[in-house]
């Protein structure tokens, strides 16, 4: 009986130690947004601060050639952002355009002789501020040859 107990005592607490520490309990990333354990574990941060840690390799200006890029830009009409999505590179921007494909937010499409088109991916459509629905359509554009 003794003996019993103290194994039902000492289940409990094994118990109790598994919800505490365990893996279904959300985590919390430095930040303090809750995060899942699996991104914590494998990424050491959230979803956020990984997008903000890729956003801070980029120089000023990368953006502005992004959102040219998708056409996002207060020349035309939001509802419209995304009706294009390519950005043919030239000398002066390729350093821009190695930033933006490095973060994953652009990436290289066709050469034109010594130039280069390059195509927003999906992540780059959102950090240019396009909807998702707006994002699929210019996500189609970028996947023409
Ligand atoms: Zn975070």
């Amino acid at each position: 009986m003794m003996y019993d107990l103290s194994r039902e005592e000492r289940r409990h607490l094994a118990i109790n130690r598994e919800t505490t520490t365990g893996a279904l309990i959300p985590k919390r990333c430095a930040c303090g947004k809750a995060a899942k354990a699996k991104q914590l574990d494998q990424h050491g941060k959230c979803v956020a601060c990984q997008l903000a840690d890729r956003v801070a390799t980029l120089h000023e200006g990368d953006l502005d050639i992004l959102r040219h890029m998708l056409g996002a830009t207060p020349h035309h009409a939001q509802v419209r952002w995304g009706f294009r999505n390519e950005y043919l590179v030239n000398r002066r921007d390729a350093a821009a355009l190695e930033r933006l494909v490095a973060a994953g937010f652009a990436r290289a499409g066709r050469p034109l002789l010594q130039l280069q088109y390059f195509h927003a991916t999906d992540v780059g459509c959102r950090l240019a501020g396009l909807s998702a629905k707006r994002a699929a359509v210019a996500l189609s554009l970028g996947a023409k040859p």
